[in-house]
């Protein structure tokens, strides 16, 4: 399958999304996790819609009833008067209900099934009752209320599928049985079966396209996100995600720190062993940054260059402490020889870590800034170390900082 011109779906990330792409789906089912996720990001994407054609059929159910009476005539009427009113429309503004309900990516589904194949039998029954009674024009009602569980009611393929069959399977079986006229009958059974096919092919077609691009557009999300080298999150990331960090810390009046960690001459390892080694370095950095932070909101980023970011929520002192001796210590257990460099014989980065209580006058930047300066002033002290700032918040009134403010070195 081709994603664009000269990209091959090949050259896609190691990801779920991608491992099914391969594999494909002609059963319109995805592996593990992926379906739940696509019907809940499916049902969002129509929900509006699906609304909105539910209230149109509740409307359209009210004047078919005040149709059918006029049609059947009081006696004829008394029966499909109450299956307008007891089953149908109930059922109708259940599922209405249903799409407002706090569950309803759980509730929904099932309620449709069940209410698609219920309003179809009641459907069903008032055209058995009108034929018996010698009215054969309601037909194309049945028709319509299977065209609408196909396309309109947010049902999956398989449960559109599913509930029309059964409702087909009753009116054929019904029908039959009370020996309906048979031209008639056997004129309207070989429409509904038809419809049957056509719709059934149109909501598969449908089905695998929308599925198609759930996996395209979360594997666009991915590459966005992103770093092409490294394979950690990007710089893209990194901003968006600190700012989210930031307005929820402020939320829940929570630490946040960001660490910078800054590959020590790294030009003279490029220099001495030239840049592929280089690039395996940035990977080995990568993978053992993304190690060293593993609780649910740390965030690893590639901040750009040789230059990467850690951001640690609800950061008290002993969890920076904890993930900076980490970092230093998993750095030197890569144990990659740089006999050009000023600092050790072997790879070593300076970190510049700051943390902060986010509050009223404060701002992420300053957050970062204050890392930046950190690791700044680790450079300057001689490299392969680190130099935590904690801003004495109190007093500041802005999100600058000064670089002496709070300043000690680890
Ligand atoms: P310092 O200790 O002061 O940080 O010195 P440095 O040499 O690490 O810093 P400098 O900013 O002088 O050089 C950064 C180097 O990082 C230069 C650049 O070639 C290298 N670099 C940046 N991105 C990549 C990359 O994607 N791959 C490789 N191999 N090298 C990269
Ligand atoms: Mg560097
Ligand atoms: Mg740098």
């Amino acid at each position: 399958m081709i994603i664009a011109n000269r990209f091959t779906i090949e050259d896609l990330p190691d990801l779920p999304h991608s491992r099914q792409l391969k594999v494909g789906f002609p059963w319109l089912t995805f592996d593990g996790a992926l379906e739940p996720e696509f019907r809940h990001a499916h049902f969002d994407e129509n929900l509006r819609h699906i609304r909105v054609n539910l209230c149109l059929a509740v409307i359209l159910s009210v004047v078919f009833s005040g149709v059918d009476a006029m049609v059947l005539g009081p006696a004829l009427n008394r029966i499909p008067s109450m299956i307008h009113m007891l089953l149908i429309i109930p059922l109708l503004l259940l599922c209405v209900a249903g799409s407002f309900a706090q569950g309803r990516h759980r509730l929904y589904p099932p309620l449709a099934l069940a209410a698609g194949t219920s309003v179809g039998l009641g459907v069903v029954a008032i055209q058995l009752i009108a034929s018996s009674g010698g009215v054969s024009i309601m037909f194309p009602c049945l028709l319509l209320t299977s065209i609408f569980v196909y396309f309109m009611g947010g049902l999956i393929f398989y449960h559109a599928l599913a509930a029309n069959a059964v409702v087909t399977f009753a009116y054929l079986c019904a029908g039959t049985l009370l020996e309906l006229p048979s031209r008639e009958f056997g004129y309207d059974a070989m429409s509904l079966v038809a419809l049957n096919l056509f719709c059934a092919s149109v909501v598969y077609m449908h089905e695998k396209t929308s599925r198609l691009r759930f996996l395209e557009a979360a594997l666009l999300r991915e590459l966005v996100a992103r770093d092409g080298l490294t394979g950690i999150q990007n710089r893209r990331m990194f901003d968006q995600h600190i700012q989210r960090a930031w307005q929820q810390a402020v939320r829940e009046t929570e630490r946040l720190a960001v660490l910078l960690v800054d590959i020590d001459c790294f030009k003279d390892y490029n220099d001495r062993y030239g840049h592929q080694a280089g690039d395996e370095c940035l990977r080995a950095v990568a993978v053992s940054l993304s190690q060293c932070a593993r609780r649910p909101l740390d965030f690893v980023a590639r901040y750009g260059g040789e230059e990467f970011a850690v951001v640690l929520y609800e950061a008290s002192r002993e969890y920076v402490a904890e993930v900076l001796t980490r970092i230093q210590r998993s750095i030197a257990e890569l144990n990659i020889p740089h006999e050009a460099s000023r600092v050790a014989g072997r790879l070593t980065v300076s970190i510049g870590a700051a943390f902060i209580l986010p509050g009223a006058g404060r701002t992420y930047e300053g957050l970062i800034q204050l890392a930046d300066e950190a690791l700044y002033s680790a450079k300057e002290q001689g490299r392969n170390r680190v130099v935590v700032m904690e801003a004495e918040y109190q007093s500041l009134s802005t999100g600058r900082f000064d670089k002496r403010r709070g300043q000690r070195a680890g």
